[in-house]
């Protein structure tokens, strides 16, 4: 007995069918005993559809505007989760992000959550009922509604848990947990029991889209657990926590892939103290994020400075790329879009000598040419071909340990 959030993403929610199932889940819960809060995403596909809604309406949808449109989505599964909840006799009400008292700063469409007033869920849970919130919305100061940015239902469900103190937050999705590799590429990949916070902070910086990045920075900083599980099986998931001893014995605990991103190089860079500063203001001021940073130092007395973007960012940054290299005298840009990031996580690299090199190795005896390496305290990442990719997760996953039986 206890006080739970469930949390609901789109393809749970996608259809009435489908909330009949997640209403079913949220009785159970309720009739173990439980104090229930339900944070909902829209129907799947719906955020994209009103997204493409706004572009037919204009090339540059206003930003506030744009937010009262996409929070439209999960105002639908909210009423409707709670019309069929009622009926089911648990009396439920819905909340929009802020009925329910949730403030985010100013920022349309990248909002982050500021306060929220737990007053009104706790008076509703008081009253006997089973409260049902939309998720990725709030409100700023001055009464305009914001939303959190894609995927933003997993940070309210997270800031919601943390702001009533509640005693689990559970996030169900349509994998069954997070996986040691995407099961899709390597069919021998197994689902963790648990993961530490950090290390999924890393993976999902790293393409792994199973929770937003915000909501596990969120869980962290507030301690709340997070137990990542499917809707459609009763099966236990996956458990985000904080690290523990027994996880540093797995030296690599996930394996993943990135393939959004691009390299520029600027060839034979004057090498010179402020040239990196010219080269990466511009950039930064352009609004682009940088990930792998590389410069090697050549004896003419010139060097290569390669670094890497998104692939949105691609074409911002050649542009910029370009002309800078005419004012400090570069030689070239060379650039190459068909790149992919390889990368393994733990938090067992710590306490464990001979990562780097039995990642390299793995990748050496299959040939792939490693063209840039990055490492945290718990991951080490190598850009490679494209084209290799997917065999690079299969060998690294064997490499270290991970493959099932
Ligand atoms: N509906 C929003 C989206 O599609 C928020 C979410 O699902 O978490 O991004
Ligand atoms: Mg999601």
């Amino acid at each position: 007995m206890g006080l739970i959030v469930q949390k609901y993403g789109g393809t749970s929610v996608k259809d009435v069918k489908h909330i009949q199932n997640v209403a079913q889940r949220v009785a159970n819960s309720r009739d173990r005993g439980n104090d229930v809060i339900v944070v909902l995403s829209a129907m799947a596909g719906v955020t994209d559809n009103l997204i493409k809604l706004a572009e037919e309406a204009s090339e540059s949808p206003d930003e506030r505007e744009m937010d009262t449109l996409l929070a439209t989505g999960e105002q639908t599964t909210i009423a409707l989760l709670s019309i069929i909840l009622n009926s089911m006799g648990y009396p439920a009400k819905s909340l929009l992000g802020f009925q329910a008292g949730i403030t985010t700063n100013s920022s349309f469409s990248r909002a982050r959550i500021v306060n929220i007033n737990g007053q009104v869920i706790k008076d509703l849970l008081n009253d006997g009922n089973i409260v049902v919130i939309a998720g990725f919305q709030g409100w700023d100061d001055n009464r305009n509604i914001t939303t959190l940015g894609r995927g933003g239902s997993d940070t309210s469900a997270v800031a919601i848990a943390a702001s009533v103190n509640a005693d689990a937050c559970e996030i169900y999705t349509d994998v069954d947990g997070i996986y040691t590799a995407d099961p899709n590429v390597c069919d021998k990949s197994r689902k963790l029991k648990k993961i530490s916070y950090d290390e999924m902070l890393e993976m999902s910086s790293l393409g792994a889209k199973v929770l937003q990045i915000r909501s596990v920075e969120f869980a962290k900083k507030y301690n709340v657990p997070i137990h990542v599980r499917s809707s459609f099986n009763e099966e236990e998931g996956t458990m985000v926590v904080n690290e523990d001893a027994d996880m540093e014995q797995l030296v690599v605990s996930g394996v993943t892939c990135n393939k959004n991103e691009t390299r520029i190089t600027l060839k034979k860079v004057p090498d010179q103290p402020g040239i990196s500063a010219k080269i990466f203001t511009p950039i930064s001021k352009a609004g682009i994020v940088v990930d792998m940073i590389i410069q090697n130092t050549r004896s003419g007395g010139d060097t290569d400075l390669t670094f890497t973007v998104q692939k949105t960012d691609f074409k911002k940054a050649v542009e910029i790329s370009e002309k800078i290299a005419k004012e400090v005298n570069a030689a070239e840009v060379v650039t190459a879009e068909n790149i992919a990031k390889v990368s393994v996580t733990g938090v067992g690299m710590k306490s464990h000598a001979g990562v780097a090199a039995t990642m390299f190795t793995a990748l050496a005896n299959e040939n792939i040419n490693i063209r840039l390496i990055s490492t945290s305290e718990i991951r080490i990442s190598c850009m490679i071909e494209e084209k290799y990719s997917e065999l690079a997760v299969r060998v690294l996953h064997s490499a270290f340990g991970l493959d099932k039986e």
